[in-house]
C-alpha cells in the first residue's frame, strides 16, 4: 500500500490525517535509519560479467530464473510479448560492431548475458516525458512505475533492447509473488534495476549471488573495488560504446578475449 492509499484508509476509519502523517513520518524515518546503516553505497555502480565462467546453458538459466523470480518478472510464454530483465544473446547480436571474419569459432558461438547497462548517458531517461525513468546519484537508472504512462519512448530510444512492455496484467503470469519488491501493471515498462532494493538492505544483486563468481558488482569510481581490480587485470569490452551511452556493464571473454 502506498502512502496515499494508507492515508485514505486511515481517513475512512476516522483517524485524523495529521496524526496519520506524523505516524508515517516516524515509521519512514525509522526505516531510513535501518536502511542507512546497512546499505551498500557507491558513486557509480557497475557490473563485470566473466562470460568464460558460464560453462553450460544451465549456469546462465539459473541466474536468469533467480533474477526473474525475485523481481516478479512474468512468464508470458509468447516471445512477442516477452518480459525479460536478463537474457542471453550470441556474439553477433551483443557486439555487432566487433564482428570479424577472423573471429574464433569459440567466441562466435559464445552466449552473452545481457541486461540494462545503467548507462552514464541514458537515452531512455532523455526521452521519457514524465520522468518515470531517471538516473540516481549512484548511476542506477531507475523506474517509478506509477509515473509510467506506457508511451514506450524509452523502449524506442534504448539501443540495447533492455526494456519490456507489459501488454497484459503481469500478476496473472507470476507463479509466486515476492512481496519484497513491487509487481507492475498492464501498460507499464520495466527492466533490470541493478537490484537497488537489495543494495539498500546491504545485499548484493541476485544475479551476482546466483552466478557463483561469474558476475561481479561494485563501485567503478573506487580504484580499490573488486570490479576495478578485475578490470585492471583483464581485457574487457562493453556494448555499443560508439553511441556514447557509457554502459556500466563490462564483459570479460577470458581465453578468447584477445581475438575479439
Ligand atoms: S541500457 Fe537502455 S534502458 Fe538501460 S540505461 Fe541504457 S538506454 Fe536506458
Ligand atoms: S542486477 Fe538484479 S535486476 Fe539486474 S539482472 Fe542482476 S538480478 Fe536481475
Amino acid at each position: 500500500m502506498n502512502r496515499r492509499d494508507f492515508i485514505k484508509l486511515m481517513a475512512s476509519l476516522g483517524i485524523g490525517s495529521a496524526l496519520v502523517l506524523e505516524g508515517i513520518d516516524k515509521i519512514e524515518a525509522a526505516a531510513d535509519r535501518v536502511t542507512d546503516s546497512k546499505a551498500l553505497q557507491a558513486k557509480h555502480w557497475g557490473m563485470v560479467i566473466d562470460v568464460s565462467k558460464f560453462k553450460t546453458a544451465e549456469d546462465f538459466q539459473q541466474v536468469a530464473a533467480a533474477c526473474h523470480q525475485y523481481h516478479n518478472v512474468p512468464e508470458i510464454g509468447n516471445p512477442q510479448h516477452e518480459v525479460k530483465w536478463i537474457w542471453q544473446e550470441d556474439f553477433e547480436h551483443t557486439f555487432a560492431e566487433l564482428e570479424s571474419e577472423y573471429l574464433s569459432d569459440k567466441v562466435q558461438h559464445m552466449q552473452f548475458p545481457v541486461l540494462c547497462n545503467h548507462c552514464e548517458n541514458p537515452a531512455c531517461v532523455r526521452v521519457c516525458p514524465t520522468k518515470a525513468t531517471f538516473k540516481r546519484a549512484d548511476g542506477i537508472v531507475a523506474m517509478d512505475y506509477h509515473r509510467c504512462i506506457g508511451c514506450r519512448y524509452c523502449m524506442a530510444a534504448c539501443p540495447y533492447g533492455a526494456r519490456s512492455f507489459n501488454f497484459f496484467d503481469p500478476r496473472s503470469y507470476i507463479d509466486q509473488i515476492n512481496s519484497a519488491v513491487p509487481t507492475r501493471t498492464k501498460g507499464v515498462v520495466e527492466k533490470c534495476t541493478f537490484c537497488m532494493e537489495r543494495l539498500d538492505k546491504g545485499q548484493q544483486p541476485v544475479c551476482v549471488e546466483a552466478s557463483g563468481g561469474a558476475i561481479m558488482f561494485g563501485d567503478l569510481d573506487n580504484p580499490n573495488s573488486s570490479v576495478r581490480q578485475v578490470l585492471k587485470d583483464n581485457f574487457f569490452i562493453r556494448r555499443k560504446v560508439e553511441l556514447g551511452t557509457g554502459p556500466s556493464v563490462y564483459y570479460i571473454i577470458g581465453g578468447g578475449g584477445a581475438s575479439a
